[in-house]
C-alpha cells in the first residue's frame, strides 16, 4: 500500500482555494487604432498615387480640396477622389490596394504591441482593431499576419469585374468611425469606459469626443491642434509600442518606475519620457483703445 501523505489530501483543495481568491476577473477592454499616421508614416493616399502614376502634388490639392468643401467626412476625401475623380476613377484598381498595403511604411513593434495588449498585462485584455478611413484591403495587407482581418474596419468599395471601383458601401471616416465602435463595441460586449482610441487627425475628433464622454480614455499621436486638444494624452514616438505607456499609467495605474521596467522586459529601453502639457497660444496686437500703453496716456 502506497502511504498517502497528510499533505497531498489538502494540497489540491487548498491550492485551487488559493487561485480562485487571487485570481481577479480579467478586465476586458477594446484598444481600437486608426491607421494612417497612427500606425503608418505616411497616408496610404499618397503611396496610391504614385502607384496609380498621379502626381502626390496633385493628390495632396485635390484632397486639401475636398477637406475644405467639406461634403464628405473628414478622412473620407481617398474615398471619394478614388470614386469620382476621373483621374483616380480611371487608374486605381483593386489589386492597388493590396500593393499600396505592402508598400506603407509601418512604425515600429506594431506586433508586439498587439500581443501585450493581448495577454501580455496581468489582469488586463486589450483586444486590438483597427478604424480608419482608408481602404480596407490597404490596411488587411499592410497588417497582414500581425493584426486579424475581421479585426479591421476601413472603408469598403464594390467593384466591377475588372477590379474597378464602382460604389462605396461604407466608409469609416469621421462619426462613420462612432458608428462602427458602437457596432464593435455592443458585439465585443464591453462597457464604454472599457474602450481606448488612438488616433492622429481630424478624422478622429468624432469618436475621441464620443470615447471621452463615456468615460473612455483617447490619446493623440501627433500634435495636431484639433486632435491633441480633444484626446486626454498626447504621446509622440515613432514606435507604435509608446501608447502603452499613457494606457499602463491611466488605465492600468502603474507607477512610471513600473512602466519602465515593464519595456525593459521586453528589451526597449524608454529613453527619454518627457512630459509636456502643451498650451495653445495666440497672440497679436491689441487695438490702441484697448492695450494699457492707450490707456495710461
Ligand atoms: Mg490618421
Amino acid at each position: 500500500m502506497v502511504p498517502i501523505h497528510p499533505f497531498n489530501l489538502s494540497f489540491r483543495p487548498l491550492d485551487h482555494l488559493i487561485r480562485y481568491m487571487t485570481d481577479k476577473p480579467l478586465k476586458r477592454y477594446i484598444f481600437a487604432s486608426d491607421f494612417d499616421q497612427t500606425l503608418t508614416f505616411n497616408d496610404s493616399g499618397y503611396v496610391l498615387s504614385e502607384l496609380a502614376g498621379i502626381p502626390t502634388a496633385e493628390f495632396e490639392r485635390k484632397a486639401q480640396g475636398m477637406a475644405k468643401l467639406n461634403l464628405v467626412q473628414q478622412g473620407a476625401e481617398l474615398a471619394y477622389l478614388v470614386l469620382h475623380d476621373p483621374e483616380f476613377q480611371s487608374r486605381v484598381r483593386k489589386e492597388h490596394l493590396y500593393e499600396v498595403g505592402k508598400r506603407i511604411r509601418l512604425k515600429e513593434n506594431i506586433s508586439l504591441l498587439y500581443e501585450i495588449l493581448k495577454t501580455g498585462i496581468e489582469g488586463y485584455c486589450f483586444d486590438f482593431y483597427v478604424l480608419s478611413a482608408a481602404p480596407v484591403e490597404v490596411i488587411q495587407s499592410a497588417l497582414e499576419g500581425i493584426v486579424p482581418a475581421d479585426h479591421i474596419f476601413g472603408t469598403e468599395f464594390r467593384y466591377t469585374d475588372t477590379g474597378q471601383i464602382r460604389s462605396i458601401a461604407r466608409a469609416t471616416a469621421g462619426y462613420g468611425k462612432v458608428a462602427a465602435l458602437d457596432q464593435l463595441q455592443a458585439q465585443q460586449q464591453v462597457g464604454p469606459d472599457h474602450i481606448v482610441y488612438v488616433g492622429d487627425g481630424s478624422s478622429d475628433v468624432h469618436v475621441m469626443l464620443h470615447v471621452n464622454v463615456r468615460d473612455g480614455f483617447t490619446i493623440a499621436v501627433s500634435e495636431a491642434k484639433h486632435v491633441s486638444q480633444v484626446a486626454k494624452r498626447t504621446i509622440l514616438s515613432s514606435d507604435a509600442l509608446a501608447v502603452l505607456a499613457p494606457i499602463l499609467e491611466d488605465v492600468v495605474g502603474w507607477p512610471r518606475l513600473r512602466i519602465r521596467e515593464f519595456f525593459e522586459s521586453y528589451g526597449i529601453l524608454i529613453q527619454e519620457w518627457e512630459r509636456v502639457r502643451t498650451d495653445w497660444l495666440t497672440l497679436r496686437v491689441a487695438e490702441p483703445h484697448q492695450s494699457k500703453a492707450a490707456i495710461a496716456k
